[in-house]
């Protein structure tokens, strides 16, 4: 196979040098695979026999934080590039990380430690030679995820390979071997051990790929979902595979996907979110998207502005977009809302008293009355006019209601 991808020219740069100074370097990992599939790449990672001190006396710029993993970052221009020396990982007692990092001066050491023949593949572009001693070409044309080495070991040494396992198959459409699927769902243990952080981002890129329904479907059979996230609490497979069955027509942005994942488990979502420690704008969305799959459906423009005014407007779209896919049964009467917000163009309304075309000092000073519970009063009042359509967001046009609004208000005290 060949490489059908243009490899950048920070990335040549540190094979030559390496090179040049009589070390072996090769690509290897995420970028040979997806090269030798065609597919875009934008991680490069480098591996070499150079030791880590020998690569950075090679470079003017490197990062060293990945050192106890073998690896310098080397800064070329705005590129960061990882080069790790060939290393072999000794022993797991944790179920998760090597207990010690052993350097090795065989490539074939370096690969055998990999999790799947296609992840195993080195690239030496300047001999244009592949090197490839687990048979990963073959399963690239196959369509496979093959474990390198007995499947049942490899996924007990490190859980995170069982999720990897199924994160690879969704987002290149590969199967999974048969003796590594049958291993996925005796890994428990390792996976118990793994963190959270690690078990929540290759969840995410399963749920991101464009089988993100077959993800769900494969974490949830393979016990991978509850062991790994415990605290999503029981799961009914009835509501996983309706909402497997639709999985893939959910934006694809995380957020979205994410609302609708969580939205599996009676937990509730901020205490699974704190739980997932996601960040805290995945956070923010995904409660704004729960507004509008709680929301009372109505049409009356008030009711629909308060709703704007909940969700805001960076989720709102998102929010019903969701909701006509996993709720379909409201889809007819949350196309007729979107429809409303669109035509009258609701969003671009204060949704707001302080988006108002006037401020509490303008009324105040309109309607002549002092700094009081009033003003704030006034203000609601204007903003549930204008969500009304019964005045425009105009100075002077509010500032004339201003004044009839104290009035009546006058006349009601
Ligand atoms: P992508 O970056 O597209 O998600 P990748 O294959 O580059 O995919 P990374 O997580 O960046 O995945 O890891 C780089 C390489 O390191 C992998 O291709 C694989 O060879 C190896 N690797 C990563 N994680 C593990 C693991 N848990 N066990 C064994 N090898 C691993
Ligand atoms: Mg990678």
């Amino acid at each position: 196979m060949k490489l059908a991808v243009t490899i950048p020219d920070g990335v040549r740069r540190i094979i030559d040098t390496l090179g040049s100074n009589d070390f072996e370097a090769y690509l290897v990992g995420g970028c040979v695979r997806d090269g030798l599939l065609g597919r875009e790449t934008n991680d490069w990672d480098i591996t070499t026999n150079a030791k880590p001190d020998q690569v950075q006396g090679l470079f003017e710029k490197v990062i060293l934080t990945g050192l106890q993993h073998g690896t310098v970052t080397v800064v070329l221009g705005d590129g960061h590039y990882e080069v790790t020396t060939y290393r072999i990982d000794v022993s797991y007692t944790d179920g998760r990380r090597p207990d010690e990092v052993q350097f090795t001066s065989a490539l074939e050491d370096d690969l055998a430690r990999r999790d799947f023949t296609v992840n195993a593949i080195a690239y030496d572009p300047r001999a244009d030679r592949l090197c490839d001693p687990f048979g990963g070409q073959v399963d690239l044309r196959g369509r496979q995820i093959r474990a390198v080495g007995i499947p049942r070991d490899r996924l007990q040494e490190d859980g995170l390979r069982s999720f990897r396992a199924i994160r690879f198959a969704c987002s290149l459409n590969f199967e999974i071997e048969r003796t590594l699927s049958d291993a996925l769902a005796n890994t428990h243990e390792s996976v118990k051990k793994v963190s959270i952080e690690r078990i929540y981002i290759e969840v995410r890129k399963t749920l991101m790929s464009k089988q993100a329904g077959r993800g769900l479907t494969l974490l949830y059979e393979s016990g991978l979902l509850s062991t790994g996230l415990p605290f999503l609490g029981p799961l009914k497979g009835s509501v996983v595979s309706r909402l497997a069955a639709v999985m893939d027509r959910i934006d694809t942005n995380w957020h979205s996907r994410f609302a609708a994942f969580i939205g599996l488990s009676d937990v509730k979502p901020d205490e699974l979110c704190k739980a997932l420690k996601v960040p805290n704008q995945i956070q923010m969305a995904v409660r704004k998207i729960n507004s509008v799959l709680s929301w009372a459906v109505s049409q009356a423009r008030p009711d629909i502005c308060a709703l704007l005014a909940l969700v805001g407007r960076d989720y709102w779209r998102d929010g019903f977009a969701l909701r006509s896919i996993i709720q379909s049964e409201d889809k007819p009467a949350i196309d007729a809302v979107v429809e409303i917000i669109e035509q009258n163009r609701l969003s671009n309304l204060p949704l707001y008293s302080r988006e108002l075309a006037v401020s509490g000092h303008e009324i105040m000073d309109a309607v002549r009355i002092k700094p009081s519970k009033r003003v704030g009063l006034i203000m609601d009042t204007l903003l549930d006019s204008v969500w009304k359509g019964h005045v425009p967001n105009k100075k002077h046009e509010l500032l004339v209601m201003s004044v009839a609004i104290n009035s009546q208000m006058d006349a009601h005290t």
